[in-house]
């Protein structure tokens, strides 16, 4: 079975499966198992690194620098993420410069807005463009973003361009598969999930334990944390950014890009952790 694969609306496409970094660049000692983690990762395939101005106070984009050292670079598609108050203007600018320093690259695969703030969107729009145009990045998105977010977002000048919503999507937060979901599927824009192993079950109590996810793990001779991983890039045009600091997570989160779930197994899931039925507030961490 071939390894699911993400197509942006401009053609560039990756592997479903990518790593995140949110907690990585906090502590000194746990930095060489953090990047060696991420090179385990990039030679898996995990090719998607998703980091952020935020994580550490631009430790984690520290780190990720360090980790691409030695030609890495070219493999990756990097991301990164503006907090909301640098997210227009000279502010954007700096803050943009700053997480390449950090990142010791030129140019950012994809600048994500991290969540909506006091600036409009179409302030936002604005100065992603201008760094689009100053090749400081190659393309820009959004995160944290509602569906009535994006409608407004896609009717300013310019935010049709946006290639992504990063959102809080696993199997036991599926808010997202009510409105937005089937919004970006329509528009083939791609949609990264964020906390798809729930923070390791802290997210949601038991989502880990729970009997179903168990008895297919058993089945499909993976683990409980790869069903789940599984379970999110099932959905069309969805991908996931699990955050391993380990090698050996890293190679279980590589391998469930594997699992086929049929369509038993799905119902199965639905059935103990059922889709959304009416809108809910979007979920967030
Ligand atoms: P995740 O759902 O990815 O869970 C991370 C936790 O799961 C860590 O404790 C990790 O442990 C553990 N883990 C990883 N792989 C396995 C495995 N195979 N088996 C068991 N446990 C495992 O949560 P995150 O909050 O980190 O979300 C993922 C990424 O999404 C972030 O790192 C960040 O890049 C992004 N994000 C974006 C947000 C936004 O607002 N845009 C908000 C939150 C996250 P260990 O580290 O020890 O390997």
């Amino acid at each position: 079975m071939a390894e699911k694969n993400i197509v942006f609306t401009d053609n560039a496409t990756l592997p479903a499966i990518g790593q995140g970094t949110w907690y990585m660049g906090e502590n000194s000692r746990a930095r060489p198992k953090e990047v060696d983690a991420i090179r385990a990762g990039i030679d898996l395939g995990l090719t998607l690194i998703d980091t952020a101005e935020m994580y550490a106070e631009g430790g984690a984009e520290e780190v990720v620098g360090e980790a691409l050292q030695g030609g890495l670079r070219d493999k990756v598609f990097l991301v990164s993420k503006v907090y909301p108050w640098n997210a227009a203007g000279k502010k954007a600018i700096a803050a943009c410069e700053a997480s390449l320093r950090r990142l010791k690259t030129d140019v950012l695969d994809l600048y994500l807005l991290h969540w909506r703030g006091n600036y409009s969107l179409a302030e936002t729009v604005e100065v992603m463009e201008t760094l689009m145009q100053q090749g400081k990045i190659r393309r820009w998105g959004v995160s944290n973003l509602d569906y009535s977010d994006m409608q407004e977002l896609s009717r300013i000048s310019g935010g049709k361009a946006c290639a992504t919503d990063q959102v809080l999507y696993h199997l036991g937060s599926r808010g997202i598969e009510f409105d937005l979901l089937p919004w970006c599927q329509q528009q083939a824009m791609p949609v990264m999930a964020y906390c798809p192993l729930a923070q390791a079950g802290r997210l949601r109590e038991g989502l880990l334990e729970s009997s179903v996810v168990k008895d297919l793990a058993h089945a499909h001779r993976a683990s409980t944390a790869q069903i789940l991983l599984a379970w999110v890039i099932s959905h069309k045009g969805v991908m996931a950014i699990p955050k391993a600091a380990s090698v050996a997570h890293v190679e279980e989160n590589a391998a469930a890009s594997k699992i086929v779930l049929s369509a038993d197994d799905l119902a199965r899931l639905d059935n103990a952790f059922p889709a959304p039925n009416r809108k809910t507030p979007l979920d967030v961490v």
